[in-house]
């Protein structure tokens, strides 16, 4: 797999934007900006727009800078101004010596509003707020001009003055473009530029009592710095316009900046927004910015995320201009990839049960070897386990009663114990509620470091740590911090979806006495537990460990569990991919695909869960590697139907005698091409047709599409047009349709498509189609 290597050079859309505006001399370098308002703590959002700015500035060698648009007094604070320069240089950026705030052109900006007063293009509006929203219009009805303004410049030059000097209250004026009230953007319908705000600036003290609002100054903040490319996310689509407009009136000649928005980056199961982040941090819903359940980078960081996992989750998701929810599992992804290679591998017990090992001797203690690294790692270095007669082993892995697939600790049962001997249940003691409180075995000597000599196999593989040796130590287990997928999206407060269980801490945990002194800062994994890191409340005496995540790869742990040589693991991978044909023959006959067993059963019936039909949920589980690269599609986009569709009928029609392995493409691309057309950017032909280019030369879809212009067309105000002029052609057909020859609907349809060049979204076709010709 690969790691966070950056910058990764990419082909979306911003990145051949530049090309071309450095091909063709339109700017001569590239300056882009990451510009925070220092209002609260980062969060994975923002990473997307760090790593997309600086990665940019380093690809192009070019320059980015971190500014900080601090133009409202209210809610700045330099403590915001500290964490995110800290966060920033975490990620593994540096500004250089490009770091700016807004708020040190204040003065500047004033200046340009003059001018714009000057040129007639700016008016003080002494309407209060309510009156101005009133005359503002809507969207179907213009704005109408209220009294001030056709005030004069004099009046207006005087007026701004006085704001500025601090003659009025807060509310009584403000500083409003002259541009149109009848524009179809509402933007544009004179917005305000300047407002008045007695109010204490961290930075400029008492010294203004007039902000600028975010749509004139940004753009001047840009222009100031020469930044080129002005990278912004979608919803400021619609302030495009006056951003040029401002730069156009205040005087600023090309080449300046120019804005391109993109898509933000969303997460399910969070909500990426500081103010929403602040409120749980203010009622204390969470212990503050850095909990590890927190979305913010210092969360992030705590929970035991390492820049590398972060930066190459942001390439994972790359820079597109469709809106889309990106699984947490694929953050979850990101950083169990990088982990894997970084984290030794060590033992702990959570809740530890404990194991009399009534065949050892008392006194006796062994120091038994452990690697630290599983055998696909290339590294080396083990250290010394003690092993003893009395040990603790994870309550859950052992049953009285053992449920069917319980491959653990049962009466009369042998596993091994890692690394050391395979033992036998022998009895139980119980306290006076029947409960468990010790379990009673043997151990095989022979066996001793896992094998028995005669070559006989156990099912389970147990972690344990000897009781007397072990480290105590404090666990904390976080689950998702909100329980629905789309907490902001949902009805009501998106408190009220908040887990109630995404902390759950192991207070007598204990460790292998390896552990012991552990820093602060370090990452482990503990066998069969998950990755964890060493949080700063780790003390010399008591390790406190946060699970930065599961393991939970089903298919890794079947492969390591069994040990296999390659060649083993060769021969079950070309039966798997034969039992999928067969399958796939058996589905085209109509016959049923034969009920599985085993893992391969227990994860068809998840699919089940998630809303496959039994057959479908079959034929994916019956090949692990197809069954692993649908989850990973499904981490980009959770549609379990519309992404087996397109796996088991386009994608497997199209592989021949290929495995999923060779393709140029992964299930990320997959994943983004469904949700393409499951959003209804693309059609279905359309669909197909960039699945074709990505078998044979990969490639990203959203940059196919682009490249083909395959976009869907469903926007209504584009379609109409060409709805209108087909029927107006075809004058003769229509009167016979409304004549009762309704059969012809079908021909309509298709001059409208054919007219769009096959682009046009069929349901939208027809509904206009309907509207227009049945009234
Ligand atoms: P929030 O809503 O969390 O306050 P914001 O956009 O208001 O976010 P800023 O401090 O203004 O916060 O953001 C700095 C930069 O980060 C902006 O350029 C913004 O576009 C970008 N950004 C913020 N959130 C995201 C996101 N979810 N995905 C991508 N970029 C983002
Ligand atoms: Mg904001």
């Amino acid at each position: 797999m690969s790691t966070a290597d950056k910058p990764r050079g990419g082909n979306d859309f911003i990145r051949e934007m530049i090309r071309a505006d450095l091909a063709s001399g339109k700017y001569e370098g590239v300056a882009t900006r990451f510009p925070p308002e220092p209002n609260g703590y980062l969060h994975i959002g923002h990473a997307k727009s760090i790593c997309l700015n600086f990665g940019l500035a380093e690809e192009f060698g070019g320059r980015c800078h971190l500014r900080f648009d601090d133009t409202n007094p209210n809610t700045e604070d330099p403590e915001y101004v500290e964490s995110i320069q800290r966060d920033i240089r975490w990620l593994g950026w540096d500004w250089g010596e490009h770091l700016y705030f807004a708020s040190d052109y204040f003065e500047r900006m004033a200046a340009v509003a003059v001018t714009l007063i000057e040129k007639g293009r700016a008016y003080v509006d002494s309407c209060t707020p309510e009156e101005i929203r009133e005359l503002r219009g809507t969207v179907t009805e213009p704005g109408r001009p209220g009294p001030y303004r056709d005030r004069s410049v004099e009046e207006n030059l005087d007026l701004f003055r006085r704001m500025r000097a601090g003659e009025f209250e807060d509310g009584t004026h403000v500083l409003r473009g002259k541009i149109d009230l009848a524009a179809t953007n509402m933007l544009m319908r004179d917005p305000v530029l300047y407002r008045i705000r007695h109010a204490h600036h961290y930075r400029q003290g008492d010294a203004w009592c007039i902000y600028p609002m975010y749509d004139f100054a940004h753009c001047l903040e840009d222009a100031f710095e020469g930044v080129t490319h002005s990278l912004c996310t979608l919803e400021f689509d619609n302030n495009r316009e006056l951003y040029e407009w401002v730069l156009d009136h205040g005087g600023f000649e090309r080449p300046r900046p120019e804005q391109t928005e993109f898509a933000r980056l969303n997460v399910n199961y969070t909500v990426a927004s500081k103010r929403k982040l602040l409120q749980l941090v203010q009622n204390g819903s969470v212990a503050g910015w850095d909990d590890p359940r927190m979305p913010t980078l210092s969360g992030l960081r705590r929970r035991g995320y390492t820049p590398e996992s972060i930066r190459e989750f942001c390439n994972r998701v790359g820079v597109t201009r469709t809106f889309n929810i990106i699984d947490v599992a694929l953050l979850e992804h990101s950083i169990r990839d990088d982990l894997n290679h970084k984290a030794p591998r060590v033992m702990g017990v959570l809740d530890p049960l404990e194991v009399v090992i009534e065949s050892y001797p008392e006194e006796q203690v062994e120091a038994l070897d452990a690697d630290y690294w599983p055998r696909d790692i290339p590294k080396d270095g083990s250290r010394k386990v003690p092993f003893a007669r009395r040990i603790f082993i994870e309550r859950d892995d052992f049953m009285e009663d053992p449920i069917a697939g319980f491959h653990r600790l049962a009466p009369g049962r042998e596993v091994r114990l890692r690394y050391a001997y395979l033992v036998t249940c022998v009895g139980v003691d119980k306290d006076e509620n029947g409960g468990v409180i010790r379990v009673r075995c043997t151990h095989d000597p022979a066996s001793r470091g896992g094998e028995a000599p005669d070559g006989r196999r156990v099912k389970g593989t147990l972690h344990w740590v000897a009781a007397d040796h072990a480290v105590a130590a404090e666990v904390r287990l976080y689950d998702r911090l909100f329980e629905t997928e789309r907490p902001d999206a949902e009805d009501g407060d998106f408190r009220d979806h908040l887990n109630s269980s995404s902390l759950t801490v192991a207070s007598q945990a204990r460790l292998e006495p390896s552990l012991t002194g552990l820093e602060a800062g370090s990452h482990v994994q503990l066998e069969r537990l998950g990755y964890f890191y060493a949080d700063p409340d780790t003390t010399p005496e008591r390790p406190v460990l946060n699970r930065t995540v599961t393991l939970r790869d089903t298919w890794a742990k079947v492969a390591r569990q069994g040990e296999s040589e390659v060649a083993k693991k060769a021969a079950e991978r070309t039966a798997a991919r034969e039992a999928y044909k067969a399958a796939q023959r058996a589905m085209a006959e109509g016959s049923e695909v034969p009920e599985l067993e085993g893992e391969a059963k227990d994860v068809a019936d998840a699919y089940v869960v998630r809303g496959l039909s039994e057959q479908d949920a079959r034929l994916l589980a019956v090949d692990p590697d197809l069954a692993s690269f649908f989850d990973a599609a499904l981490a980009v986009h959770d549609a379990p139907r519309s992404i087996a569709n397109w796996l088991t009928n386009e994608l497997a029609g199209r592989l021949g005698d290929r495995a999923l392995g060779d393709l140029p493409f992964g299930p990320t691309e997959l994943g983004e091409l469904v949700a393409l057309v499951d959003d209804g950017t693309l059609g279905g032909t359309a669909g197909k047709e960039v699945l074709g280019v990505m078998v044979d030369d990969g490639g990203r879809p959203a940059d196919i599409v682009e490249a083909r212009g395959l976009r869907q067309i469903s926007d209504t105000g584009a379609l109409e047009p060409v709805v209108a002029e087909v029927l107006e052609q075809n004058a003769g057909q229509v009167a016979a349709y409304r004549g009762g020859k309704t059969a012809l609907f079908g021909f309509f349809i298709g001059q409208v498509m054919r007219a769009t060049g096959g682009k046009g979204d069929p349901q939208q076709v027809k509904a206009l189609l309907k509207k227009a010709l049945d009234g």
